[in-house]
């Protein structure tokens, strides 16, 4: 009989752990970075259900006119988490949600924040990306986080930046978005403060972590993009997955790995050697060191090749 009992009670421990853990899920916590502007940075793994799918980055900008989020999460769920923390920070509403990319992380959570009364933005040339891929990414993401999931619909923004280069102001605050001609998502725009000269750099930087090479990247445009961060010469990256960076650290961790990528891609192109032979040859050690670098390598070399191949 005792045993019994405390075995019942081990069992109700064990529920309320696995209760407590499906509950508390991803703790949403903004740091500062510089005056009035702050990173969330999220785990450099896969999408799990203990994060919600938040394995990237988020910025935040408080101005007088009210708060700016720099990508809206995964899911609707995650969104309003997100939104706890943010007023953890200020008590301004958040006006304007920028999307910095066409990734689940960066956008699935927008209908969350249009229900908030914020206005959504992107840059039009991921518009199709958004479309095409919305509800696949959502069904994949469904299939890691079950249940918490639910309530997401993938949301469009209500206002689309055209231009390569433009600025925005709220509460005297500038932001200034840039468009390099697409990234690791067509779409991907970097975001600048430039009185604070803190760069949210979307997926065109990331650090500590290998990056992604998609079907819908396309890593020339990528490099353009990413010298469009060398002319302004951050003092701050907020990367779209890793800490909180500079641009050394930014060149040694992304740019250092598409260049050589592209490079050796490019001459075995040129003297046709084939896909397999091309991937085998490229020398990956001195980026191996990246968190993922095993899983994510081989699809990013095949993928580089492939784009080479088309131009
Ligand atoms: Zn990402």
């Amino acid at each position: 009989m005792r045993r019994a009992v405390s075995l019942l009670a081990k069992g109700a421990v064990v529920l309320g752990l696995w209760a407590a853990m499906a509950v508390q899920a991803v703790e949403v916590r903004f740091e500062r970075v510089a005056e009035g502007v702050y990173a969330f940075i999220g785990e450099m793994g896969a999408r799990t259900a203990a994060n919600e799918g938040l394995n990237a980055n988020l910025g935040l900008v408080v101005t007088p006119a009210g708060a700016v989020l720099i990508d809206s999460g995964a899911t609707f769920e995650g969104a309003r988490q997100i939104h706890d923390a943010v007023r953890r920070v200020t008590a301004q509403p958040v006006r304007w949600v920028i999307n910095t990319g066409g990734q689940d992380h960066r956008w699935l959570g927008n209908g969350y924040f249009r229900s908030q009364g914020a206005e959504l933005i992107a840059h039009a040339a991921g518009e199709a990306d958004l479309r095409n891929r919305g509800h696949d990414q959502l069904q994949a993401l469904r299939g890691v986080l079950g249940p918490k999931a639910d309530g997401t619909v993938p949301t469009l923004p209500s206002r689309w930046i055209r231009g390569r280069d433009e600025r925005l102001e709220l509460g005297g605050v500038a932001f200034e978005l840039k468009h390099g001609g697409g990234a690791h998502t067509p779409g991907d725009m970097l975001v600048w403060l430039p009185a604070q000269r803190v760069l949210f750099s979307g997926d065109v930087v990331y650090v500590d972590r290998m990056l992604g090479v998609l079907p819908v990247s396309h890593t020339g445009h990528w490099l353009e993009t990413f010298a469009v961060i060398e002319a302004l010469d951050p003092g701050v990256i907020v990367p779209g997955h890793g800490s909180v960076t500079n641009l050394a650290t930014a060149r040694a961790d992304t740019q250092a790995y598409l260049r050589a990528l592209r490079d050796h891609m490019k001459k075995a192109v040129a003297d046709m050697t084939d896909i397999g032979a091309a991937i085998k040859g490229f020398d990956a050690a001195p980026f191996m060191r990246l968190l993922n670098a095993a899983d994510l390598h081989p699809g990013n070399a095949s993928r580089t090749y492939l784009e080479l191949e088309r131009e």
